[in-house]
């Protein structure tokens, strides 16, 4: 039984998810205290319950004390199977970082599987959608598995009501090598809204083009249903040969629009002067893949406590070490060795 302290390192529900990921591939049960032991509302919350469901949904796992507000669970894995699987927070809570519970495992079943989640598409401090789609599947994708995402509704908090739909055909995870990011071939960016005044977005775009200077064409404007908001989002997206950095910001009450364009707009800016492979988020949700994969490399800026705790856990479950090597050019060369 690996016993894990949930309030270590980073201290978040990234934690719990890591594990049980990592307890559904290698087989081994985990204990762990003091979930989500950094965050203001420690404890589980609805969107860690439903993780934790859908990890045992597809295996015949078991949890002990799995409640909102929990925080200790004992969870003992059973065999994963393949199959088709829906999914709902039930709130406006993450349905990307579900999935980023089950598709490991379901990398590594007997066969496809097809999963519904429902919840919310684009929340703060969880990866946006189009993140998952268009940054994050294809390094997968690379790896060898075939993943397929499709946005069917957005879900904003508080509202929530998102759908997404993911079709996974499994494969043997191989390494790869992935220092350079290639040739940039295209920026953009959409100011996502629904439900609020247009000019909100307006002020977004122009905000985030007077930090980047990009053409006045590459930042668009996109209004939602009125039914699908209120909520805002920010998207900011450079694709280079080798993989796509999507920068977000997230409207919220009180946070005006100029400043949460500026913020992104700076932290795309920042991520296109550096040289690396991967943003910071893309560099933790990295870590669990290429650990799997038995190998592999990719270059980052500065890792973030989140990479850092990622690779303390996926130590304790697989003995797999991560080295952070900081390059003369100031990237961070990651590299998994056992
Ligand atoms: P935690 O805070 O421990 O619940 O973990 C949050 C997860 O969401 C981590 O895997 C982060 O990489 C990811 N994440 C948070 N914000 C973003 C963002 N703006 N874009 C992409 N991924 C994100």
């Amino acid at each position: 039984m690996i016993k894990i302290n949930g309030s270590e390192g980073e201290g978040g529900g990234q934690v719990l998810r890591t594990s049980a990921s990592l307890s559904l591939v290698t087989g081994q049960s985990f204990q762990i205290t003091d979930i989500r032991g950094k965050r203001e509302k420690p404890g589980m919350m609805r969107q860690h319950v439903t993780s934790i469901e859908a990890a045992c949904a597809i295996s015949e796992s078991t949890c002990e004390g799995l409640d909102i507000g929990t925080s200790e669970i004992t969870f003992r894995p059973g065999a994963v199977k393949a199959g088709n699987y829906n999914f709902a927070v039930g709130t406006a809570g993450s349905t990307n970082l579900v999935l980023q519970t089950v598709l490991p495992p379901l990398l590594f079943a007997d066969g496809p599987s097809h999963i519904t989640l429902e919840g919310g598409t684009h929340n703060m401090m969880a990866p946006p959608y189009d993140f998952i789609e268009r940054s994050f599947l294809p390094i997968i994708n690379r790896m060898g598995p075939t993943v397929s995402a499709r946005l069917v509704r957005h879900g904003f908090y508080p509202r929530g009501g998102g759908k997404i739909e993911i079709d996974i055909t499994p494969s043997p995870l191989t390494r790869i090598e992935s220092l350079d990011r290639g040739a940039l071939r295209s920026v953009k960016g959409t100011a996502m809204f629904a439900g609020l005044p247009f000019e909100i977005a307006e002020r977004e775009v122009k905000a985030a083009r007077k930090v980047l200077g990009w053409d006045e064409d590459a930042i668009g404007v996109r209004e939602l249903p009125e039914d699908q908001g209120p909520g805002n989002i920010l998207l900011l997206e450079a694709e280079y040969d080798q993989v796509t950095e999507i920068v977000s910001g997230f409207g919220k009450l009180g946070l005006k629009a100029e400043r949460l364009a500026k913020t992104a707009a700076n932290r795309m800016k920042g991520y296109m002067e550096s040289e690396a492979f991967a943003g910071p988020y893309l560099a933790d949700q990295l870590l669990v893949p290429f650990a799997l994969a038995g190998g592999g490399s990719f270059t980052t800026v500065k890792p973030s406590q989140h990479a850092r705790t990622g690779a303390d856990i996926i130590e304790r479950f697989t003995g797999r070490k991560f080295e952070f090597d900081q390059q003369e050019s100031g990237v961070f060369v990651v590299r998994s060795s056992t």
